[in-house]
């Protein structure tokens, strides 16, 4: 089992519009859409780079420590 990244993206799915813009610019192919409604990031993919929050247009997007 792989070891996670310290940091990680959370998405708020009240502000998401479910653009895709996150799930194109991940690195990491960490982003899917879930049911074409919002994005919700993959934990065992997502290296907590933050690239997807630059470019959420809808500010939907935060990097925080991993609880
Ligand atoms: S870029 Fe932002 S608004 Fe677009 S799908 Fe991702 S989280 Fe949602
Ligand atoms: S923080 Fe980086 S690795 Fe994680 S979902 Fe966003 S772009 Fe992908």
């Amino acid at each position: 089992m792989g070891k996670l990244s310290p940091r990680h993206a959370v998405v708020d799915s009240n502000m998401c519009v479910a653009c895709g813009t996150c799930a194109d610019v991940c690195p990491t192919g960490a982003m899917e859409i879930v049911s074409g409604v919002f994005a919700k990031p993959i934990e065992e993919k997502c290296v907590g780079c933050g690239i997807c929050a630059k470019e959420c247009p809808a500010s939907a997007i935060r990097v925080e420590v991993r609880s």
